[in-house]
């Protein structure tokens, strides 16, 4: 008798600091506030890890 364990999708740790967008694979992470407009920037780790900000378009690229 083997009980099959559900495939659970579990969450990263970091899942608690980040809002994650499944559709477009943005990582928004809620500390981080722009220097510009100071709304909430989005993580973006695709082509290249940067900082977004959807409002005014600021980018932050990470060293
Ligand atoms: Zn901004």
């Amino acid at each position: 008798m083997s009980k099959k364990a559900p495939a659970q999708k579990k969450l990263p740790r970091a899942a608690a600091w980040y809002e994650i967008d499944m559709q477009k694979g943005v990582f928004r992470f809620k500390n981080k506030l722009c220097p510009k407009c100071g709304s909430v920037m989005a993580f973006h780790r695709e082509p290249v890890p940067r900082w977004h900000c959807g409002k005014c378009g600021f980018t932050q690229f990470q060293r």
